[in-house]
């Protein structure tokens, strides 16, 4: 008893299973520009392993494994859980599994978030196919989103996998909305890339004009505010 009280309250335990886990932990803020589909730049941008951990005593995974409600518990039991070990790239599988967990706790957002960073895992992995799925399946989860942000990456998200109808009646939807300057770059770099039928990453400083490309001055003069200013403060 005298061990645990000397060791315990320093270290975070599972909260399903009681097993000890490290830290949550901290991501470096980003100094360059993320990329369009908001994975974020470096060096934040090489850390997606270290984003979740998995608990050695019952898998369970989570950005921080001391406060996982319980009922993650039967999500982490099921067999489509233990499966993902088996069928899915071994860096894109905690991805995977924190998206079971998200959908377990009614969370549909989150597990359209997870299923992203699986496919950035699968990127980083070369596993291309999978990451293909795995866009489509977070473009079908963002099919009802609203708003430009949400919209300008389903758009990267549809491009990435290679829907390019989908991705082409997503621009000509954005081209019928009142855009700010900043948000019709996106779209107009966008529609270029879709026309050339090109997949790739890009940065989302590629897709802006010119003085967004100078800190120093787009500083005082054009920095947006609000969600692109936090986007562009740093970008490259
Ligand atoms: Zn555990």
């Amino acid at each position: 008893m005298s061990g645990a009280a000397r060791t315990g309250g320093t270290r975070p335990t599972c909260a399903l299973c009681g097993a000890r886990v490290r830290p949550p932990f901290r991501t470096p803020q980003p100094e360059i520009a993320p990329d369009l589909d908001m994975r974020p730049g470096e060096p934040a941008r090489s850390t997606l392993p270290n984003w979740l951990q998995t608990c050695a005593g019952c898998s369970a995974v989570a950005p921080d494994l001391g406060v996982l409600p319980a009922e993650a518990k039967p999500v982490v039991e099921s067999a489509e859980y233990r499966a993902l070990a088996e069928t899915v790239p071994a860096e894109a599988i905690p991805f995977r599994r924190w998206s079971l967990i998200r959908r377990g706790l009614q969370d549909p957002a989150g597990e359209a978030e997870a299923l992203l960073q699986a496919a950035w895992a699968c990127d980083d992995a070369q596993a291309g196919a999978e990451a293909d799925a795995l866009r489509a399946a977070v473009a079908q989860a963002w099919e009802s989103a609203s708003g430009t942000a949400a919209l300008l990456r389903r758009l990267d998200v549809l491009r990435r996998s290679g829907d390019w109808a989908r991705a082409e009646h997503l621009v000509q939807t954005l081209n019928e909305q009142s855009l700010d300057a900043t948000a019709a770059s996106v779209v107009a770099f966008q529609r270029a890339r879709i026309a050339a039928r090109d997949a790739g990453r890009h940065l989302m400083s590629s897709a802006l004009p010119p003085p967004a490309h100078a800190p120093h001055v787009s500083h005082r003069r054009h920095t947006p505010v609000g969600f692109w200013g936090r986007l562009f403060r740093k970008g490259t």
